[in-house]
This record gives structure tokens, C-alpha cells and sequence, in this order.
């Protein structure tokens, strides 16, 4: 067998399992991800104070699968912890040994364009409220899913669903049958087949009031259990959408809610954190995680600290699979993005020391973090 048809033959076999698998999620690895702290924080601190927060030149980071995914168990196990380095904190706090350290180095910032166009999906006294953190946009669940192309609210079944912003109902049915595109007869989500029950299963597509220089925005809510509203509907943010069900490709009842921009299909999304106005007193990061020529690198480890050096938790960069790609937004050009996180400052790390930078959340605001690059 060649090389290219092994590859091939993988790609295949991915595309097979990513397709199985698909939009879905695991309350499980919420549990997963609070006991990885812990493990952290029990790492030793070094007292050597060799660790320098610029980039090093030398280090190539490749997330391959074969990489990356040497434990791929989901949840996350407290094997891919453990085989951390040894933390060296770059604060100067009492954990700190010598004064000597390096600080987490702080880039001219740049202007961080700001685009908070909708709300939530769900009302703000449901039982979550902000997004899934095992399953963020352009994620993989570590290699088990498909990358993902929105967002997932684990709420109960019949949980009423609201539109987050103004706008007109374009797409209501189930997609098992193509109902998305300007024409109603695009595919909603990954191409199954019509006797699969769909991939996002009953879902509503609303086109906001509001465009976004000059390109439509669109919202997408998939899994419904009910929907409420028609093609043509005029809708005002808050108005019932329907109920959170488990239609489609779902493990269990949530509401994927996706964002796409200029074009209602699969391969124009973008990551709703940067649409979703923060919850009251939080904002977001963005961030961009990218090689020496400025390529922004797939499926790293990005790790959230608080600034008392609190390890909170991992997400990845924008997926492995280039197909059908996720995409950035076009003045961030971002790969990963933390939701909802209280105004404070924060410190944002991948291979540990090797990529540090510090960040400042602000009431209502996206911030932005960038790491690598040339
Ligand atoms: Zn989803």
C-alpha cells in the first residue's frame, strides 16, 4: 500500500467515525475536566529559573494525531495531566522562589474587534447557560468527534429555546432532507444519508435583523425536540424557538447553537463566542496560537490560568480535520476562544512555559491573545 493511498484509507476511516459521531456530547467529562486541577496543582514547582516567555525559535509544535492523541480516552484522564512538565510559574508571587523570573510577557495590544450580536439560545435561568467547555467550536473531544462547528447548551429535554436576536426564520424542519442554503435544498450540517434521521435533526436557522459589514448573519439551533415557528416568521430576541430535544446526531438532549456569516451552510460558520454578548460581569479570549511563518498550528493544548497561577482548564486549538474547515474570524484570525470568564486577569499557556502570555478580561469585552508566530 503507498503512502497516499494509507492516507487516504485514514482519511476515509476518519471521516466514516467523525460522521458517526458527529454533534453530541458527554455530561461525564464535565467531572473529568474539574479533577484536572488538582493534578496540576500538584505538580512540583521548579525552583530553576531558567524559563524565558519568548518563543523559542528552534520547536516545531506538530499536533498530529499520533502526537497529540497518545490517550485519547474521553473524558480527558488525568493521564494527559500527568504527562505535563512540571509547571514553572512565571508569576512573582510566594510560590516563587527567586526574583529572577521572567514575566509573562505582555504584546502591544491590538484593537480586538468587538461583534456581540446575539444573545443566548436559552433563557437566562436555564440549568446551563454558557457553553459546553468539553466540545467548544473547532474542537475534537481530543480526536474522538468531529471538529465541531458551534456550540453545545446540556439542558434538559423540553427546555424552551429562544431566539437570541432579531431577525427571520429561514430554515424550520428536519434535516434529514437538505432544507438549508438561500434556496431551502443545501444540507443542513454533514452530509447523511435521508434514512439517517439528519444531523442536527429539527432545527431553526434565523437570519438576524442585523448584518455584519454587510454579510448576513445567521443562527442555528439543531436537536430540537419541538419547533414553534415557520419559514418566514419574524422573530424578536427572546421570542420561543422551540424545545431542546436529541433529533439527530446527539447523545443526549442539548441544543447546538451555531453561527454562521454571509451564507446558511455547514462551511460558513464561525465560533459564537465571539457573537454571544458575555454573561453579566464576564467577558471572553480569543486567541491565536500559531507556527514561525504565522500558520496557525491545529489541535494544540491551550491551557487557562488565573493570575494566582490556579490552573482552571485545557481546550484545543481549531481542529485537526480540514474538512469541512472551521473558520476564523477575519480581523482576529483566531484558533481558540474561553467563554465567559469573570473580569480579571488570567495567564494563557501551551507546552507549558514554552508559550505564556497574560490577559485582561474586561466587563462585556472579547479579548485577545496571541502566542507563536513569526
Ligand atoms: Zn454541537
Amino acid at each position: 500500500m503507498t503512502l497516499s493511498k494509507r492516507i487516504r484509507q485514514q482519511v476515509i476511516i476518519a471521516l466514516i467515525a467523525g460522521t458517526a459521531l458527529g454533534c453530541l456530547f458527554g455530561g461525564i467529562v464535565i467531572t473529568a475536566m474539574v479533577v484536572q486541577p488538582i493534578v496540576v496543582a500538584a505538580l512540583p514547582k521548579s525552583p530553576t529559573p531558567t524559563f524565558t516567555a519568548t518563543r523559542l525559535a528552534t520547536i516545531t509544535l506538530a499536533p498530529t494525531r499520533a502526537a497529540t492523541l497518545t490517550s485519547t480516552p474521553f473524558p480527558p484522564t488525568q493521564t494527559r495531566a500527568a504527562t505535563f512538565v512540571p509547571a514553572t510559574p512565571i508569576t512573582t508571587t510566594a510560590n516563587t522562589p527567586t526574583p529572577t523570573r521572567t514575566p509573562a510577557p505582555t504584546r502591544t495590544p491590538r484593537p480586538v474587534v468587538q461583534h456581540f450580536l446575539v444573545g443566548r439560545p436559552v433563557a437566562l435561568n436555564a440549568q446551563a447557560i454558557t457553553p459546553a467547555l468539553f466540545y467548544l467550536y473547532g474542537t475534537t473531544g481530543l480526536g474522538d468527534y468531529d471538529v465541531h462547528h458551534g456550540e453545545e447548551f446540556v439542558n434538559p429535554g423540553g427546555t424552551s429555546l429562544f431566539a437570541a436576536a432579531d431577525g427571520t426564520v429561514v430554515t424550520a424542519g428536519n434535516d434529514s432532507q437538505p432544507l438549508c442554503g438561500d434556496n431551502g435544498k443545501a444540507v443542513c450540517g454533514r452530509d447523511l444519508s435521508p434514512s439517517s434521521g439528519g444531523f442536527y435533526g429539527n432545527l431553526v436557522v434565523i437570519q438576524l435583523t442585523q448584518t455584519y459589514n454587510g454579510q448576513r448573519v445567521f443562527a442555528l439551533y439543531g436537536h430540537m425536540s419541538r419547533i414553534a415557528v415557520a419559514v418566514g416568521d419574524q422573530v424578536k430576541q427572546g421570542d420561543l424557538l422551540g424545545e431542546i430535544g436529541m433529533s439527530g446526531v446527539a447523545l443526549g438532549p442539548h441544543v447546538h447553537f451555531e453561527i454562521r456569516l454571509g451564507v446558511n451552510d455547514y462551511a460558513h460558520t464561525r465560533n459564537p463566542i465571539l457573537w454571544m454578548k458575555p454573561l453579566a460581569g464576564r467577558g471572553a479570549i480569543a486567541g491565536r496560537f500559531s507556527d514561525s511563518k504565522g500558520t496557525p498550528i491545529r489541535g494544540a493544548i491551550v491551557n487557562l490560568y488565573r493570575a494566582d497561577d490556579t490552573f482552571m482548564y485545557s481546550i484545543e486549538t481549531y481542529g485537526r480535520d480540514r474538512w469541512p474547515e472551521v473558520d476564523s474570524d477575519e480581523a482576529l484570525g483566531e484558533n481558540f476562544a474561553f467563554p465567559d470568564l469573570a473580569a480579571a486577569d488570567y495567564i494563557v499557556r501551551i507546552n507549558n512555559q514554552q508559550f505564556a502570555q497574560r490577559v485582561t478580561v474586561q466587563d462585556g469585552k472579547l479579548s485577545f491573545v496571541e502566542l507563536g508566530g513569526p
